[in-house]
């Protein structure tokens, strides 16, 4: 069976990569030329742990090619990925056109029988209006052939795209065509050995399915985040809440980390497609409603505390901060919608000098970030980042940061004010001893 993948970002790379690592011949298809060559020259323009490496030995076997022609990848494909963004538009609909533009390319090429099945998230009924479309399409070619359609949306997390892509958590196949979830259980037959749940559904159902997990952890992080906001104002230690709650197996620790908002391509464009969807369809969803708010005050609030501290006369001018992780997660270079954006833009209103330093984020901050270039100084490394600042604002927990000689960066810097977003030395006696420590959601002293 031929894969072709159209749209070669976080999703469609890793996925192309991984199926071509099972033998499968793939053909990745970006209309970014400049992607597709570097690709072909084996360079990742994403940072992705692990991808490097598939990289290489796709290219090596020759299982993975990389084309910007449409027709070509197509033509040559038996199913056909769609994995082209679906990015919020400034109403918070979710904007399909990357989506459509990949649906007319394959009504016009498409020269036999193919399964197009759909991993970018999409509305919900965007599956049953892409096969509507394509059915009418081909009746006016006077094609022989169908085309079926499947959605099949991604659950894999960046910074673990290519371990959540070999052993993902379930696979959901949503149609009602037998041909295509045939196709797709033999491409996916390696999970089916995996024990691997699989959930068979109708493409209202999986369309679904995606919105409601992403605003479901969503609203766990916003209730936690309220929950850290209180707890620095009644004495009582968030982490701790957390723990007590995370062991009734009904709720689970996971997504129970206060920090400083949630970020990325996915929560933020999903939380708000989904109340558009309901919006469309008479059906207020409050609760997401509410998650959006929350984590939009939450970045507001860490700039409020670290203007509490250090402000003179309500300002932050002459103070330095020393931002430490720019990416919305470990692991990842992602730095669309990351709270940091909106936490160093508020810190530069109030009149600080920003330093900034992210092992990986930096490169895409100074691409997509224009309008912080200049204001932000970004640097080598932590240390630094630190000197000379008077506070370090510890923004991502990348593992990289625990490792440091704390007692030269506290002496390098001009004030001690550490800001722990990521609650990442709470339990750290040195780190808390030697600077004045803030976590989130706790007040207690070191
Ligand atoms: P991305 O922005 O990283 O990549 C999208 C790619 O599509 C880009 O390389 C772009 O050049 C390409 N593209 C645009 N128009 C095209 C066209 N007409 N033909 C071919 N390529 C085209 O996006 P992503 O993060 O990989 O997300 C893709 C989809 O998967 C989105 O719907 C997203 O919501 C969903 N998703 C993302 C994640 C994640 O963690 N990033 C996880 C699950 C699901």
């Amino acid at each position: 069976m031929k894969i072709g993948i159209m749209g070669t970002g976080y999703v469609g790379l890793v996925h192309g990569a991984v199926l071509s690592s099972y033998g499968f011949p793939v053909t990745c298809m970006d209309v970014d030329a400049a992607k597709i060559e570097r690709l072909a020259d084996g360079i990742s323009p994403i940072y992705e742990p692990g991808l490097d490496e598939l990289l290489a030995s796709g290219l090596r076997d020759g299982t993975l090619s990389f084309t910007t022609n449409a027709k070509q990848a197509i033509q040559s494909s038996d199913v056909i990925f769609i994995a082209v963004g679906t990015p919020a538009k400034e109403d918070g609909s979710a904007n399909l056109s990357y989506v459509q533009e990949v649906v007319q390319s394959i009504g016009k090429y498409a020269n036999d029988y193919k399964v197009v099945v759909c991993k970018s998230t999409m509305p919900v009924g965007t599956n049953r209006g892409i096969a509507r479309y394509l059915d009418g399409v081909l009746k006016a070619r006077n094609a022989p052939f169908r085309i079926d359609v499947a959605s099949n949306p991604e659950f894999l997390r960046q910074g673990k795209a290519v371990g959540d892509s070999r052993h993902p958590s379930r696979i959901v196949i949503g149609t009602e065509n037998e041909e295509a979830k045939l196709r797709l259980q033999s491409l996916y037959d390696v999970h089916i050995r995996q024990d691997v749940p699989f959930l068979y559904t109708n493409p209202e159902t999986a369309e679904m399915i995606k919105y409601a997990s992403n605003s479901f952890l969503a609203v766990k992080i916003s209730f936690v985040n309220e929950l850290a906001l209180l707890s620095e104002k009644v004495g009582a230690n968030i982490q701790d809440i957390a723990a007590g709650m995370g062991l009734d197996d009904r709720i689970s620790l996971h997504f129970l980390q206060a920090g400083p908002g949630y970020g990325g391509s996915c929560f933020p464009k999903d939380t708000q497609a989904l109340i558009d969807v309901g919006r469309k369809n008479g059906e207020e969803l409050y609760v997401v409603r509410a998650a959006i708010a929350a984590n939009e005050k939450q970045k507001l609030k860490m700039v409020h505390k670290i203007n509490d501290v250090l402000s003179f006369n309500g300002t932050l001018k002459g103070k330095t901060i020393a931002v430490w992780g720019l990416s919305f997660k470990p692991e990842t270079d992602d730095i669309r919608s990351a709270p940091s954006y909106d936490i160093i833009s508020g810190l530069l209103g109030r009149g600080a000098a920003v330093k900034a330093y992210c092992p990986q984020g930096m490169k895409q901050a100074e691409r997509l970030w224009t309008d912080l270039n200049g204001s932000v100084a970004y640097c080598e490394n932590e240390a630094d980042c630190a000197q000379n600042a008077d506070a370090i604002v510890l923004m991502t927990e990348w593992e990289q940061f625990r490792e440091n000689s704390w007692d030269t960066i506290v002496k390098s810097m001009r004030g001690n004010a550490f800001f722990d977003l990521r609650n990442m030395f709470a339990g750290h006696a040195h780190v808390r001893r030697l600077f004045d420590y803030y976590p989130i959601g706790s007040n207690e002293l070191a």
